[in-house]
């Protein structure tokens, strides 16, 4: 989500599990192992951060500043993209919000999603492009198509993750093909 972009809520379902035993054995059972994900839990905000992200195959890398998300908080992170030109930049990075329930995957696709938000070019003459390839109207507000463009990053540079964040419909694998081999070859 880039600033001023529109807040996107997430509802994050927890996994409710039962155990159930035989209750005419004369012994419990042993304890569960571990849950996969316990290694992950033990991990604070910015360890997972830097190990979602190598789930992310693109190159582009910008600084990233991870910290867990307040109680309540919507936001999942924000990206800071530099000002179009040359170097030297002020200070751009992206600034990830983790809720402790976001899998390795997840937390990789948000990631993925601002760093697309940081790979898009400022060039004006882009938007007709993107929107003509993406089947949008040429009055799509930026608000809209610039989710759309990072969406479409993190569905290719992200893992596999079947979640679609944009006010807009993803592209199927032969569009998703198209689009990789003509803005992001
Ligand atoms: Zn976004």
């Amino acid at each position: 989500m880039m600033r001023r972009a529109t807040v996107v809520v997430v509802a994050l379902a927890a996994a409710m599990t039962t155990v159930v035993w035989d209750a005419g054995k004369a012994e419990p059972p042993p304890p569960p192992p571990p849950a996969a994900t316990s290694a992950w839990a033990q991990l604070d905000a910015p360890a997972r951060c830097a190990s979602a992200t190598a789930l992310v195959s693109h190159r582009d890398r910008w600084p990233m500043v991870c910290r867990w998300r307040e109680p309540g908080g919507v936001l999942q992170g924000q990206s800071f993209p530099p000002p179009t030109g040359p170097p030297p930049y002020d200070d751009p990075h992206i600034e990830i919000y983790v809720a402790p329930s976001q899998t390795r995957e997840q937390l990789a696709s948000v990631i993925a999603h601002e760093l697309g938000h940081m790979h898009l070019t400022r060039d004006p003459a882009f938007v007709p492009e993107w929107l003509t390839a993406r089947n949008l109207a040429a009055a799509t507000t930026s608000d809209v198509w610039v989710e759309d463009y990072a969406e479409v990053f993190a569905t290719l540079f992200g893992p596999s993750y079947d979640r679609w964040r944009a006010p807009t419909t993803g592209p199927g694998p032969d569009e998703l093909a198209r689009l990789r081999a003509r803005f992001f070859a």
